[in-house]
């Protein structure tokens, strides 16, 4: 059991990649706090987790808001007397341009709104911030641990439609990188896992792709068809277990002096040529 005894808070748990790892974290031993704004879908992963007989909790918190995650982070000292790792994995796409399909809505750059900028900008950039603050005081008590945040692939390669999406993610890498250097001291890792896509049914394809618009589950045609990339390097799409899986080795001793990187979980090599889709 990698994470035997050990006690993971993943924001974002409810859903996608928080839930499938929060499942796998539990398979490998770990206490998990479910955190996440929907609580009927924390309750759900809570339910997952204790059906394969593990340990959680689920916690309401919007982690844009930095008293919430302060209190979601004490919530699970509370509950299970420490806190190992701190997985910041809640995200959200942007409203996009160019033109840019988001929520079935066509929308050119111009006419976004700093509504738009402020939302993506505070759950995916201001909310691996908060987390990570929170989480650091638990970390230092308990001698050291582990911080994890979901980048993407798209802070590393450009797509169409998401450059405020690409923005935050980005900004997450740096973050990621500067912290490896302020946290070692106290025996805190940082690192970050950059998916490519088609990993949650709640989370839309990116504008531009064959699969505009369409969840991953509508997009079985697609990947069947070899139209992506990603397929015809690696003869299958990913998944999120293929993400779940990296996020493991990034919060396990197995990567127990790797810090301050931001690693492209299932990209199957596309990030090496020039373009994906386009
Ligand atoms: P998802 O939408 O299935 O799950 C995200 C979860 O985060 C949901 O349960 C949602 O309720 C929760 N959430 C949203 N806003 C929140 C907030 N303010 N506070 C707390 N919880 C909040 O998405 P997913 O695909 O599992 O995405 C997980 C992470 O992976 C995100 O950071 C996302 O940006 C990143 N990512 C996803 C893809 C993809 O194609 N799915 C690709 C690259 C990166």
């Amino acid at each position: 059991m990698k994470l035997d005894g050990k006690v993971a808070l993943i924001t974002g748990g409810g859903s996608g990649l928080g839930r499938q790892s929060a499942q796998l974290f539990a398979s490998e031993g770990a206490s998990i706090a479910v955190v996440d704004i929907d609580p009927e879908r924390a309750a759900g992963t809570v339910d997952l987790v204790e059906q394969q007989g593990g340990k959680a909790i689920a916690i309401t918190a919007d982690v844009s808001v930095e008293q919430e995650i302060v209190d979601a982070v004490a919530a699970t000292v509370d509950a299970f007397g420490k806190l190992d790792i701190a997985f910041a994995n809640a995200g959200v796409i942007s409203r996009g341009g160019v033109p840019s399909v988001a929520g079935g809505e066509v929308v050119e750059f111009q006419d976004l709104t700093d509504g738009d900028w402020q939302a993506v900008l505070g759950v995916n950039l201001s909310g691996v911030f908060y987390t990570a603050k929170a989480a650091v005081p638990a970390l230092r008590a308990n001698g050291g641990g582990v911080i994890l945040a979901t980048s993407s692939a798209a802070s590393l390669q450009a797509y169409h439609g998401i450059a405020m999406y690409s923005a935050t993610k980005a900004g997450v890498n740096g973050l990621v990188r500067g912290l490896s250097l302020d946290l070692g001291r106290y025996g805190i890792r940082v690192n970050a896992i950059a998916p490519t896509h088609g990993m949650s049914p709640n989370f839309l394809m990116p504008a531009g792709s064959p699969v505009v618009g369409q969840s991953y589950e509508e997009t079985a045609g697609p990947w069947d068809s070899g139209i992506s990339p990603i397929s015809l390097k690696l003869n299958r799409p990913p998944s999120l277990r293929d993400n779940a899986h990296a996020a493991l080795f990034l919060v396990s001793d197995d990567s127990a002096y790797i810090s301050g990187v931001t690693l492209p979980t299932t990209d199957g090599g596309t990030l090496s040529r020039v373009g994906m889709w386009f």
